[in-house]
């Protein structure tokens, strides 16, 4: 049953029970309209209000500055991949038409020059590089630092005074993965050297588990089924100026720049409220019961705390036997929300894999890509004063991967040491 196992898979990510309880009978009758949440139109009243709650929950979370827009999309992370090379792109090329005066020629001098600058610091950032790579031509594509290059491996992030960055006007925008899932690899914190400069982040693992300085972004995106809700659902923020300034469609062609895709230009979907198309308003409004459940529990200063202390207690449990595991990225770069760890002898890995999960412990295998153990400690967690009466009088609200869940895989890790030192 739901109740008897832990869930520690990376994505689709467990959900808290109250919020797929109320889900059930949402999608079967909604708001007693004898119409399912899946059934009513994008369109209605009730959606366009799901829709205004949803972003207001996280305008709240993350203190979203007003002159930034929030968009909801389809398509995943991946497809952002793609939507944040156009759009930033297209930024560019409309401030520097901006600056000539309106002269193209000026422009295209320019665009020899120009570099869209990654930082790779494992397979998601790598995989966004590579997708700006097959739009725009290898040429435009700066990588600023490879920690495989540097490391052999992606378990770290260079020292930011090693990174080649692309200085100046020259520098279109610099993208970054905020939490490297595949790897166990994310940043402690914003990267100094980027202050100030045109930068887009995907937080699609790591959104909503701390708080971030949203200003110091012109892109933040996220696809929902780790931290925030289900698979179908994609969050952009973004600053305004992006929508205001972008080149028409006969500039790109006279520039000789793929125009994007009409479900990737986010002035489109933005001038249409994200309905340019038919949007999944069921996945939205679980997105939103979970924000709305995060804003009641505390806001991200507490989610922050515990994902801090689930962390903490697993690479602890962890670093109590050396001889058996060995965490893949290094101090300082080790993720709270991926904590990638592999076994030694290697034969050990399958054994700790069949034990956990014959206590209820799943998803625990690493990626296919790198094998493995991978412990994903995804938020959201609900527990707060609010649920602690919620308790008394009713029933505890609860977490995704709750902390009696992390206990009871400490202990298993704890045993499974003592009988295999
Ligand atoms: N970025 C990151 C950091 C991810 O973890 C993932 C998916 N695991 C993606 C992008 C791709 O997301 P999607 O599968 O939703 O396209």
């Amino acid at each position: 049953t739901r109740e008897e196992i832990t869930y520690f898979g990376a994505g689709p990510a467990s959900l808290p029970t109250t919020v797929l309880q109320n889900a059930s009978s949402a999608i079967l009758n909604f708001q007693n309209t004898g119409l399912g949440l899946a059934e009513h139109s994008h369109r209605s009243a009730l959606s366009n209000d799901i829709l205004a709650a949803t972003e207001n929950s996280l305008r709240s979370l993350l203190s979203i500055p007003e002159d930034y827009a929030v968009l909801f999309m389809q398509g995943g992370g991946t497809t952002q991949f793609s939507a944040v090379a156009y759009n930033l792109l297209g930024y560019w090329v409309q401030t520097q038409l901006n600056k000539a005066n309106g002269d193209i020629e000026v422009v295209r001098e320019k665009l020899k020059k120009a570099k869209m600058d990654y930082v790779v610091t494992g397979g998601w950032s790598q995989k966004g590089s590579e997708e700006a790579k097959r739009l725009f031509g290898d040429g435009i594509v700066n990588v600023v630092t490879d920690s495989k290059k540097g490391f052999g491996e992606y378990c770290g992030i260079e020292e930011e005074k090693k990174w080649k960055r692309t200085a100046g006007e020259d520098n279109v925008f610099t993208y970054y993965c905020d939490n490297e899932t595949v790897d166990g690899v994310e940043f402690p914190g914003f990267p100094k050297s980027l202050e100030g400069g045109v930068v887009a982040a995907d937080m699609s693992s790591n959104i909503l588990s701390r708080r971030v300085d949203v200003s110091k972004f012109h892109i933040i995106f996220a696809g929902a089924q780790k931290n925030i809700g289900t698979t179908g659902l994609t969050i952009v923020i973004l600053k305004s100026a992006i929508l205001q300034t972008q080149p028409t469609p006969a500039t790109l062609r006279a520039l000789y720049l793929p125009i994007p895709p009409i479900m990737m230009s986010y002035p489109i979907l933005a001038k249409n409220n994200s309905l340019y198309n038919t949007l999944p308003i069921f996945d939205v409004w679980i997105a939103g019961e979970v924000m709305k459940e995060l804003v009641a529990a505390g806001g991200l200063a507490k989610q922050e705390d515990v994902a801090n202390r689930k962390a903490g207690k697993i690479y602890a449990a962890v670093a109590r036997a050396p001889g058996i595991f060995k965490v893949v990225p290094l101090e300082g770069a080790r993720s709270r929300m991926n904590i990638c760890v592999r076994a030694q002898p290697a034969e050990l890995e399958g054994v700790f894999l069949k034990g956990a999960e014959e206590r209820g412990l799943l998803g625990l295998k690493g990626h296919r890509s790198v094998g493995g153990i991978r412990i994903s400690n995804c938020m959201p967690c609900f527990t707060s004063l609010f649920s602690c009466i919620l308790w008394l009088t009713w029933k505890p609200a609860d977490n995704s991967i709750t902390e009696a869940g992390v206990d009871k895989l400490v202990q298993y890790i704890d045993e499974f040491v003592q009988k295999n030192a």
